[in-house]
């Protein structure tokens, strides 16, 4: 990355309404009553630092995949500017599931011979009644995806602190195996 060993580019991809703003917006601290350390860079873009394993990590969370006032070109830039991705569906909507192998696939295409930290994120964990996606086919398909996996449930902030984490250390796994 352009902004050196300790800062990470995560991009939230996923289908529209599978809850990436609110992953993103927990991250930005917005439900936090103390003033946080989030730096809102844009209305999709935030910055904040986290003590990872003892030590900081700065990450700039993009969410504007959904942009549609930008154009196409949103896409395809959010598919290069990534150091790490999470794909988000919901757990409550298989076609959000099966979109998520689709963009996997994309990332791949986009990105070729990177290996390139990714988690799948199935969200709305804790609508339990409506559960479509169950957790062994999410699990399968990280296997498949070649890359980690969590449930989160925004709405009742369960595992989404795990998940920022979580994408953290993927990211230095691979930088010191290098
Ligand atoms: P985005 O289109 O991917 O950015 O999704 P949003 O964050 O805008 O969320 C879409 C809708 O799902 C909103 O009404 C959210 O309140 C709701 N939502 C998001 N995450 C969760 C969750 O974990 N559980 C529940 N029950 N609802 C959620
Ligand atoms: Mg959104």
């Amino acid at each position: 990355s352009e902004f050196g060993s300790n800062c990470y580019r995560v991009v939230l991809i996923g289908e529209h309404g599978v809850g990436k703003s609110s992953l993103a917006n927990i991250f930005a601290g917005v439900h936090e009553s103390i003033d946080s350390d989030c730096e809102v860079l844009g209305e999709d873009t935030y910055e904040r630092t986290l003590m990872v394993d003892g030590e900081s990590a700065t990450i700039i969370l993009l969410d504007m995949w959904d942009n549609k006032r930008e154009g196409e070109w949103i896409r395809d830039h959010c598919m290069q500017v990534g150091d790490a991705y999470l794909i988000v569906y919901s757990i409550t909507d298989r076609a959000s599931f099966e979109k998520a192998s689709e963009l996997r696939i994309q990332l791949r295409r986009a990105r070729q011979k990177e290996d390139i930290p990714i988690i799948l994120v199935g969200n709305k964990s804790d609508l339990v009644r409506c559960r479509e996606v169950s957790v062994a086919e999410g699990r399968a398909c990280a296997v498949v995806f070649d890359c980690k996996f969590i449930e989160t449930s925004a709405a009742v902030q369960h595992n989404v602190k795990e998940l920022f984490e979580g994408i953290v250390r993927q990211v230095r796994l691979r930088r010191d195996s290098k």
